[in-house]
């Protein structure tokens, strides 16, 4: 695949709320893209009755699937049907270690979890964290400008999926602190909206400080994105730390109070709704 100028030809395997717009942006882009999914939906390219004929002549082939278990059904037929020289993108959101095996099984493989939700999707603004070879990782350049502007080649075979983690994380645990911060004010007595407002001015601030307090404030937990899909996401992350021989006791901490959410029922509200939990607590 050349940089930029020649049409690709593009399998892409699941056309969900992230991979439809994805590739439609890519027929956008000019590419000749057929897309399978398990559900037939229009995306602006052409429709194929199986992975193999969607990847069957494609220079690249593209997943944008649920987790581990969905990833590790369609990739045997990609192995068994694409060209033997076809670069893999992965944008699925996975454990690193089924990102290492895909790496190991198929040999232009990049890993390229996204972050920036449908909108950011809808919009071709994601970013882009990406594991894999340097090489690949030019080669993809043209995907990656039609459905992302943050795009990083962050190591080798794994990386983009560790990072991911890393977001997640921080995400998580941040809505768990402010969903404390807003319990402990609420509880005091104090204005919180004026307190979040104090906190979000200084080194308390955080890009979800800044867009959700107000959402959080008013109890509206519309999604977003959901707790199912964080919940799944915390079990990548305890998996990856555990793959790394390292200690997240926050991370922990926090798996539990988003597994506590779901148990309660809120999985499909959004990730704000932790609040909810952290409230229960104390009453
Ligand atoms: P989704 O469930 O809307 O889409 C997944 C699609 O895969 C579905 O259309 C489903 O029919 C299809 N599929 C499942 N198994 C299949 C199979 N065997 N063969 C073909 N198609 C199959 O999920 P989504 O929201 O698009 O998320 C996709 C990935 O992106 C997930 O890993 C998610 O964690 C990640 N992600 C999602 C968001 C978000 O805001 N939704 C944001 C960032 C990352």
């Amino acid at each position: 695949m050349d940089q930029g100028v020649r049409v690709v030809k593009i399998g892409f395997i699941g056309l969900g709320i992230m991979g439809r717009p994805m590739a439609g942006h890519l027929v956008k882009a000019g590419h000749d893209v057929t897309g399978f999914d398990l559900n037939p939906v229009e995306f602006g390219g052409a429709f194929a009755g199986s992975v193999a004929e969607a990847v069957r002549d494609a220079d690249v082939v593209i997943t944008m699937l649920p987790a581990d278990p969905q990833v590790e059904a369609v990739f045997p037929e990609i192995v068994a049907h694409a060209p033997q020289d076809a670069l893999y993108i992965d944008f699925s959101t996975i454990t690193p270690r089924t990102a290492r095996r895909l790496a190991e099984r198929w040999k232009r493989t990049l890993d390229a979890p996204v972050s920036g939700g449908e909108k950011g999707a809808a919009d071709a603004v994601l970013s882009i964290m990406v594991g894999g070879a340097p090489a690949d990782f030019e080669a993809a350049g043209p995907i990656f400008a039609a459905v992302g502007t943050t795009v990083e080649l962050v190591g080798g075979p794994g990386s983009g999926q560790y990072v991911k983690a890393a977001n997640q994380l921080v995400v998580g645990g941040t809505y768990a602190l402010v969903a404390e911060a807003i319990v402990l004010m609420e509880a005091a007595g104090v204005d919180a909206r004026a307190g979040l407002d104090v906190l979000a001015g200084g080194l308390a601030g955080s890009r979800i400080l800044e867009l959700k307090r107000a959402s959080m404030l008013a109890r509206d937990f519309r999604p977003g994105f959901r707790i199912d899909l964080h919940h799944k996401d915390m079990g990548i992350i305890l998996d990856a730390a555990r793959g790394a021989e390292v200690a997240i006791p926050m991370g922990a901490l926090t798996a539990q109070l988003i597994a506590a959410a779901r148990a309660q029922g809120h999985g499909s509200l959004d990730h704000s709704a932790l609040l909810k939990v952290v409230e229960g607590l104390s009453r």
